[in-house]
């Protein structure tokens, strides 16, 4: 596993900044970001911005693609890296860049230092990415709402995670200290230690069981499952103690299939202790026991608190993106390290910009620069 590819961050200039942020911000309704509306939203002094998008190319945050009937940029993954981690490197929540150390289903998760050299947690969330038609099958209705969904699910899910950590660790919950995110990046406090899988013995195995079992319950009492609690999950500190980690799929126990969730996460303990440890308790919560004390799910608006779609959209509202829908683009988004023509100024790249009045333009351009002032 490698390093993450920071270089970039040094030299770019502030336009290009705003050049790369001009096309995220075009993507709200765009899949393919034609550049002369990147031109017009981007709005630099002294213009080239064509310049710019193909050396950006080059570097490969953008692409140049053509699409059915116009040709335009789209950011690549290391583009909205790349967005993300200056912005986290300008608020001086990063200061230094490590190793790669892990690879989820939907994330890559990097060391990274603040100022003062404290070792911190970068987990990168990556949606619908390289596996769109899978995401498309389980979430369908983001399908419908807009090709360039692979930038808001990362997001949404990096959002979510971080309020969802940020209640739990408020509570006093033994999960790392969220720190702050940006985008589709979640900083916090790096576990000392590995994940439970890892493990192959215990001091005091029963001990272990009892305390990841009232964790289920605790978490049950304040109204959320954890969803996805497993030995990958959880990770066990240099003092032996479970550290829980990975929330983005946390639901409500008001969601209809709540019982079932529960019942999943207490099965996947009791299975794993069996198979690893050879322990089988005749105890383990029932989603009957639980009493409910608090309304976390409710604060967090967690799924099943509120149907997922209205959590997603809620979210998608408050990053200001809008539920347009372009069904005028599309090449295949998936192979983004394959070569393409640089960008010329043909009359396939200008059309585009003329379809937004003077008055939209404007506003693009406003939300370009608090975007820019956001992340300064
Ligand atoms: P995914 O959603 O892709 O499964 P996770 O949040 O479970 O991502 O993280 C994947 C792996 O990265 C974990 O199994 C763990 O090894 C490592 N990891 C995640 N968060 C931390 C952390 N705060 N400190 C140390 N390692 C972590
Ligand atoms: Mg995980």
């Amino acid at each position: 596993m490698g390093k993450l590819d920071v270089a970039m961050l040094r030299y770019l200039t502030g336009e290009d900044f705003r050049v790369l942020t001009a096309v995220e911000m075009g993507m709200k309704n765009h899949e393919i970001v034609p550049g002369s509306l990147v031109a017009s939203i981007a709005n630099l002094r002294h213009g080239g911005v064509h310049k710019l998008m193909r050396e950006l190319c080059k570097h490969r945050l953008l692409t140049y693609e053509r699409g059915k009937q116009y040709d335009g940029y789209r950011l690549t993954n290391a583009g909205y890296d790349y967005l993300a981690l200056k912005a986290l490197t300008n608020r001086k929540v990063i200061a230094s860049f490590g190793n790669q150390i892990g690879v989820g289903k939907e994330s890559n998760i990097y060391t990274v230092a603040d100022e003062d050299h404290k070792p911190l947690c970068l987990k990168l969330h990556r949606l619908g990415r390289t596996c769109f038609r899978n995401i498309k099958d389980k979430r369908d209705y983001h399908a419908h709402r807009n090709k360039a969904s692979w930038l808001y699910l990362s997001r949404i899910s990096a959002t979510k995670e971080f309020a969802y950590m940020k209640a739990l660790y408020d509570r006093g919950f033994p999960v790392p200290k969220p720190i702050d995110f940006n985008r589709h990046c979640v900083v916090m406090d790096l576990v000392h230690g590995g994940p439970l899988t890892h493990v192959t013995s215990v001091p005091d195995v029963e001990g272990l069981y009892d305390n990841l079992m009232s964790l289920i319950v605790r978490l049950g009492n304040c109204g959320v499952i954890h969803g996805d609690y497993n030995e990958f999950n959880i990770m066990i500190d240099e003092d032996g103690q479970p550290i829980v980690i990975d929330f983005p799929q946390m639901v409500s126990t008001s969601h209809p299939n709540a019982e079932l969730y529960f019942d999943r996460d207490v099965k996947c303990i009791r299975e794993f202790f069996k198979k690893r440890f050879g322990f089988e308790s005749e105890t383990w919560p029932r989603f009957s026991d639980l009493e409910r004390d608090d309304t976390m799910d409710r604060e967090i608006a967690c799924s099943g608190y509120l149907r997922a779609k209205d959590v997603d959209d809620a979210l998608l509202e408050q990053m200001g993106i809008g539920l347009a829908v372009s069904s005028d683009e599309g090449s295949d988004p998936e192979d983004e390290d394959a070569p393409r023509e640089d960008a010329e100024d043909s009359e396939r790249t200008r059309e585009d910009a003329r379809k937004y009045t003077e008055d939209e333009l404007e506003r693009m351009r406003r939300e370009v620069d608090t975007s820019i002032q956001n992340d300064e």
